[in-house]
């Protein structure tokens, strides 16, 4: 069947939802259609995430990340509140486990103040008063606004409100290939004619945007996420979130110990190279060509040894033994030992976009535009978080730069 949609939303996930419902607001009475592939919402990082609301500690304050991250957690909690989303305001603890760490606290502090965020520095006691079990060298901060919410559950009410404000979104539909002098998508249940497009294909946004002549710099690698879950009678030794200071010149942050909405104590993910970028299983999800094309560009990565790269493969392929994945965790909680972390079928894969010439991790959101279409590259943690403040921002970002300017057809006939 054919249609047409005056804003067409490429993805189902966190970010394709919050611009559909960005649109919506802004523009009542326009058609608005988001094309998912598969047959529900939620199947890959949206879904499969630790939850974390993000306080935006991390991020130095001219970056995107920064913008959005602090003020999206502020309205995605005032979103659970509203809709009745379960959210923990459990606060979280950054402790350093070794000397090297001490000036990285130092460095985030200083991105707290920069960027209004509540971060109390606290010794091993004023740490431990919190996470009486927390691994400590000497320091550790305290960020009071770090907040655990139902991810799925976000998923789910969004859906909801989009369909009942008459937002198709439209299952089974891929985006096979693109007309552009028509401004036509094609997928496999019909084409769609579109005057504005968001490409928000999380793991395939980059080959999505290869359709309409960009991202040619760049390429999304997969890095698997697995978790394991602390026995529940040992559950208890943990209050709230514990993490480990970062490699803050590497976008992942570090096995780390959750508990999440329903009392579960999550640990993890991991950041191991994946296969593809659907790999959940060891095998599963991996295509030959895939695999070929990711296996050449972390070759690649590794010969440049940019931003520590080496390092970064080695430790995390480790992880996929669970000796080394115990360590990890026991930095964070010295009191676990192997026989607490049960396996779970929890897993997640992060698509981080490369640069393939400089052949270095993107550590921002990064956003590629044509006349009437905007690209979301690099949609990599705290993109949750930051979903509700990222939105309007991209919707902005389309809104100031198309010629004509895509004010809708629906709302202005
Ligand atoms: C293990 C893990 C832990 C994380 N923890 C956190 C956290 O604690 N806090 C936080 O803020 N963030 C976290 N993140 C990051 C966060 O989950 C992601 O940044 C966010 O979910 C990205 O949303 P998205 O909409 O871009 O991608 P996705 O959720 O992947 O959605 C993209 C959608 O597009 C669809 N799609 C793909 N290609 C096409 C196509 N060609 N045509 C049509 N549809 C297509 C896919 O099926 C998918 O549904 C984590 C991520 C992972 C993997």
């Amino acid at each position: 069947m054919n249609r047409i949609a005056d804003y067409l939303i490429v993805g189902g996930g966190i970010v394709g939802l919050t611009v559909a419902w960005e649109l919506r607001n802004r523009f009542p009475a326009a058609r608005i259609l988001v094309l998912e592939k598969e047959a529900a919402l939620g199947k890959h990082a949206s879904g499969r995430n630790s939850g974390v609301l993000h306080s935006g500690i991390y991020y130095d304050s001219h970056t995107l990340k920064a913008k959005v991250c602090a003020e999206g957690a502020r309205r995605m909690k005032a979103f659970a509140t509203q809709y009745e989303i379960p959210c923990h305001h459990s606060g979280k603890v950054i402790v350093a486990t070794a000397p090297e760490d001490l000036p990285v606290l130092t460095r985030l502090l200083h991105n707290a103040q920069a960027n209004g965020i509540q971060a109390e520095l606290r010794d091993v006691q004023g740490i431990q008063q919190l996470e009486p079990h927390a691994g400590v060298y000497q320091q550790g901060i305290y960020c009071p606004e770090t907040a655990v919410i139902d991810s799925k559950a976000v998923i789910s009410r969004l859906q909801a409100l989009l369909t009942a404000a008459n937002v198709e979104i439209l299952f089974h539909a891929p985006v096979d290939s693109v007309d552009l002098p028509t401004s036509t998508v094609m997928t496999p249940v019909g084409t769609v004619g579109y005057g504005y497009l968001f490409n928000c294909a999380g793991a395939f946004a980059d080959q999505v945007a290869r359709h309409f002549g960009l991202g040619s710099d760049y390429l999304l690698l997969p890095f698997k996420g697995i978790y394991h879950t602390l026995r529940p009678q040992r559950s208890a030794l943990l209050r709230a979130n514990i993490y480990p200071v970062p490699n803050i010149k590497q976008p992942f942050l570090g096995v780390h110990l959750t508990r999440v909405a329903d009392g579960t104590v999550y640990a993890g993910p991991t950041a191991i190279p994946a296969l593809g970028r659907e790999n959940y299983g060891i095998l599963r999800g991996a295509r030959w060509g895939e695999s070929l094309q990711v296996g050449l560009a972390i070759a690649g990565m590794y010969a440049a040894n940019q931003q520590n790269f080496r390092r970064l493969v080695h430790t995390e392929l480790g992880k996929y033994q669970k000796k080394h994945f115990v360590a990890a965790v026991r930095k964070l909680m010295p009191a676990l030992t192997a026989d607490d972390l049960l396996p779970s079928s929890k897993v997640g894969i992060r698509p981080q976009l490369i640069h393939r010439r400089e052949k270095r991790l993107e550590m921002d959101y990064v956003i590629e535009k044509t006349e009437n279409s905007l690209h979301v590259l690099n949609a990599i943690s705290p993109a949750f978080t930051s979903s509700l403040a990222f939105a309007p921002w991209l919707v902005e970002q389309a809104l100031a730069s198309s010629s004509p300017p895509p004010a809708p057809p629906g709302d202005n006939p």
